[in-house]
């Protein structure tokens, strides 16, 4: 099975600075992020998204409030016809000195153990942030970043201006 790996905040959906967070409830997917996410499923990729989520352990958000955004995140998308096979959050904080907190690289290991058949060499990470870049090389995944900094030589990591760019690598 090959997985497309996907950032949710400032990827899939608008990212705020941490104290926003707080009151917002609805969640505003950016430019192509819907279409996009439809073409890689059409390429015979499943999709799961990792995000960290250490508003909630910091205090930013409740986890009624991350539940609810991604509740309706998901409805918005299956409406548009985006299969999501699964969400792996990490809520702790950033000095919990956690194993998930992207870059680290927990919860793609705790996907491997729920889906054993995941295909590491035929997957990939997409990000907009450095971690999301780190944590494909800490893998030895073939990685996007959105908009990081072209500073990466490495044979697997692609930066992309835009996320709709990098089904022209797939
Ligand atoms: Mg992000
Ligand atoms: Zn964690």
């Amino acid at each position: 099975m090959k997985i497309a790996f996907f950032d949710r905040d400032g990827t899939i959906i608008e990212d705020y600075p941490d104290h926003q967070w707080t009151d917002i409830k609805e969640p505003v997917f950016l430019t192509d992020s819907i279409e996009t996410l439809k073409s890689v499923n059409k390429k015979g990729y499943e999709i799961i998204i990792i995000t960290n989520q250490y508003l909630l352990n910091e205090g930013f958000i409740s986890f009624e409030q991350y539940e609810d955004i991604t509740e309706k995140m998901l409805n918005a998308l299956i409406h548009h016809g985006v299969e999501i096979l699964d969400i792996f959050y990490c809520p702790h904080s950033r000095t919990e000195g956690c194993n998930c907190i992207k870059p680290q690289t927990g919860m793609i290991a705790e996907a491997i153990k729920k889906y054993p058949s995941i295909n590491i060499d035929e997957s990939f990470m997409v990000g907009d942030s450095i971690v999301d870049v780190e944590l494909a090389i800490s893998m030895k995944m073939k990685g996007f970043g959105i908009g990081v900094g072209s500073s990466y030589n490495h044979e697997k990591i692609r930066e992309v201006k835009s996320i709709k760019e990098l089904l022209d690598y797939l």
